[in-house]
């Protein structure tokens, strides 16, 4: 492997895989109830921050079933943003945690588990309400890890402090921090809602507190050309996360960018611009930095585009052909090993 792969990394360093149970806690996004629409991020695909198993109102979807333009999105409306009152259903939240343990284990032989507060901003409620629903949840169960996703803009030291606490019951602390992007006028054009500046902040806390950090990066965005995809690679290397994931754009519907995408003003990169721009990065950052994902995957009933992308596994059987043919290595190219 010419990267340092999720999997791998996991197996050397603690000789067995760690299955994530997502949760749902109800949070919501700032960035989403600032916007007049509620769309937030342009490309913000809202049911794409749900594990499987918890969107249970696509179950009857395929792998390769058609696009389906009409289907629900859950955009929060205006209304819902003014009574969004930061209160969690803590039965819910059991009944997601025991469904992913049963789930998990009997699809997986799972045995070791990490408590993946994936959906939305999981830090954007006062600190007194964050702690009440991170003590319950991360009481249910003896997990691994508890790893929180977030924006920059919802961190904090005292929530950094607050999620630091967490070592102590659980083996690792990890929070996944989206840039998306190096560019402030990429992430302007993105709608993200804040910069690169304000992501370094965050990122700086988390890691000066212990905490571990995985760096979301989003690759194809419409203005794109390397001058900013290497001003992405210099945050990435600036930081320097314990682990990255790669998206590549992708067109959902009921998105802000799919009503652009009919208008016929916006492209996506195919598989082979794909490779290309994760072979480009991953040669320009540090060898040590986990690789954890390295595509978007929305499901086929909700992609308006790109429509012929491969499944993960060519995918990557194709990133790894093109790595090894070229002779490329992970962080072959970067100056800050
Ligand atoms: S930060 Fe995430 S949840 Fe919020 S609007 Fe952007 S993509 Fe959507």
């Amino acid at each position: 492997m010419n990267y340092n792969s999720y999997a791998s990394h996991m197996k050397s360093r603690y000789g067995y895989r760690i299955f994530r149970v997502g949760v749902d806690a109800g949070f919501t996004c700032p960035n989403r109830l600032k916007s007049p629409t509620g769309a937030g991020c342009v490309y913000c695909d809202s049911q794409g921050a749900r594990a499987a198993y918890l969107r249970s109102s696509e179950s009857h979807f395929r792998h390769d079933s058609g696009f389906e333009e009409t289907i629900d999105t859950i955009a929060c409306s205006p209304s819902d943003c003014k009574d969004y009152s930061f209160t969690f259903d803590f039965q819910g939240i059991k009944k997601q945690v025991d469904r992913g343990l049963e789930f998990l284990s009997r699809r997986y032989k799972a045995s070791h588990f990490a408590l993946y507060l994936q959906s939305f901003s999981n830090t954007f409620a006062p600190y007194e309400k964050l702690k009440e629903l991170y003590d319950y949840a991360t009481s249910l169960y003896p997990w691994e890890s508890f790893i929180v996703s977030t924006r920059p803009d919802c961190l904090d030291r005292r929530k950094i402090d607050l999620l630091a606490s967490y070592k102590s019951s659980c083996r690792e602390v990890c929070v996944e921090l989206g840039l998306q992007s190096g560019s402030d006028e990429i992430l302007r054009a993105m709608n993200r809602g804040h910069d690169v500046a304000c992501f370094e902040k965050a990122a700086n806390l988390v890691r000066l507190r212990g905490i571990g950090l995985c760096m979301h990066v989003l690759t194809g965005f419409p203005g794109e050309e390397y001058p900013e995809l290497d001003r992405t690679i210099d945050v990435i290397n600036r930081v320097h996360p314990d682990a990255i994931k790669i998206h590549n754009l992708n067109v959902a519907a009921g998105t802000v960018l799919y009503e652009r995408f009919l208008e016929g003003e916006v492209t996506v990169p195919c598989m082979s611009r794909h490779i290309e721009n994760v072979a480009y990065i991953l040669r320009r950052i540090p060898s040590d930095i986990v690789i954890e994902r390295l595509m978007c995957e929305t499901p086929n009933h909700r992609l308006a585009s790109p429509r012929l992308f491969p499944d993960k596994n060519r995918f990557l059987r194709n990133l790894d052909e093109f790595m090894e043919k070229h002779g490329y290595r992970q962080g072959d190219l970067c100056q800050r090993q």
